[in-house]
């Protein structure tokens, strides 16, 4: 992305769904993913370690559209997807090609990969009625320089939404059946969905047309697909009920400003999560201040700006945005030190359990939360973990 900051023209959203947000209770947010020494995380730990884990380890390599680095990830995660989480959740790949400035006039591939969990009754229903909370990170690294790796950008992002996508699965497998037994589920069609994103990156120099190659074509392809006549969302830009998208996260210490005045209510929601968490003695790490300490931003003190990143297709077309981005960008930003030599473990843990709790009370799994950690039973689908 680029850490210019530029003005900003907000578009509300002209409908507004009321949709539930349900607190977790503080026995959920400790059994979601246990404190230390409760912790299922071990040494080496099995999802987050840059060099030993079946996660986070796989991504961190150069993964420049079109190249093997890039095809071997794109493997990692549909093996993920297969091996590790609950068979209903869909995978759909977004296809487009561009030119890029870097290389003439080949036609370089961008894919979208689309992970989507919508409730078991939803296909009924039709695919127009379901809100759908928005998880999104890019997984293409920069093109030079050459053998940059891109660990905060956007690696250990990518990995973070796949643990959540997993540390909530089986929550959402109880609150869902328990749903369709008692015939119920008509009036919230709430689902979950995480987009991959190909080609943020600038391959010279980020311009309009030379940056954000797949949120792009993506924002453009939902905008203009539509849902049959009648239905609550005409299309799935408009389906999406929040898009949160995260970036650049992996290093000790970030400051994440809140960005949006029309989403500080949904930043608020996470700064409280954090609160809580570390006042139960949940999260691992001691900052110096909070990850999220903007909770008490009044409207004045939004100055009209924001980072340059694959939110931007989609907030022009109205979408509703919480930008979970550190300003300042961490010192390794576009540099060879974007590696996994310079992430914080106890860091990205913290992270994994605050989306997961944040992801736990979007889709009101309050009752749900598993005691024993979902995640101890790896590849629960498939016998073989292909790699
Ligand atoms: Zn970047």
């Amino acid at each position: 992305m680029r850490s210019l900051l530029t003005s900003l023209l907000l578009l509300t959203r002209q409908v507004q769904h009321s949709l539930t947000y349900t607190l977790l209770s503080n026995q959920s947010l400790q059994h979601l993913i246990p404190p230390p020494p409760f912790s299922p995380f071990t040494y080496p730990d099995p999802d987050f370690d840059p060099i030993h884990s079946t996660l986070l380890a796989p991504i961190l390599q150069p993964r420049v559209p079109g190249t093997p680095g890039h095809a071997a990830v794109q493997h990692h995660f549909t093996s993920f997807i297969r091996n590790r989480l609950h068979p209903s959740w869909q995978v759909l790949w977004h296809n487009t090609t561009s030119t890029t400035p870097a290389t003439g006039d080949r036609q370089v591939p961008f894919q979208n990969l689309i992970l989507r969990r919508d409730p078991p009754w939803a296909s009924d229903a039709g695919e127009g009625e379901v809100a759908r909370l928005t998880l999104a990170a890019h997984y293409d690294s920069l093109y030079r320089p050459e053998g940059f790796v891109g660990a905060i950008d956007s690696a250990v992002p990518c990995a973070l939404l796949l643990f959540v996508a997993q540390a909530v699965d089986e929550a959402l497998t109880r609150r869902w059946e328990g749903m369709e037994s008692d015939g119920g589920g008509l009036e919230e069609e709430k689902g979950v969905q995480i987009l991959l994103l190909d080609g943020e990156e600038a391959w010279v120099e980020w311009s309009e047309v030379d940056s954000l190659y797949g949120s792009r074509a993506l924002a453009e392809a939902w905008e203009g697909t539509r849902y049959e006549a009648g239905s609550s969302f005409s299309t799935p830009l408009e389906a999406i009920s929040l898009f949160v998208l995260l970036d650049l996260l992996g290093a000790a210490e970030p400051n994440i400003p809140s960005y949006f005045p029309s989403t500080h209510w949904a930043y608020q929601h996470v700064a409280k999560i954090e609160g809580r968490l570390r006042k139960l003695g949940v999260l691992e790490t001691k900052p110096r201040k909070p990850f999220l300490p903007e909770s008490d931003k009044e409207g004045v003190q939004f100055f009209r700006g924001f980072v340059q990143d694959d939110h931007v297709p989609f907030m022009q077309r109205g979408v509703d945005i919480l930008h979970i981005i550190p300003t300042p960008f961490p010192a390794v930003w576009h540099t060879m030190d974007d590696d996994g030599d310079h992430l914080d473990v106890p860091t990205i843990r913290d992270w994994a359990r605050i989306m997961t709790s944040f992801v736990a009370e979007w889709m009101d799994l309050e009752g749900y939360v598993p005691e024993a950690d979902p995640r101890r039973a790896e590849n629960k689908y498939s016998e073989k973990q292909e790699l």
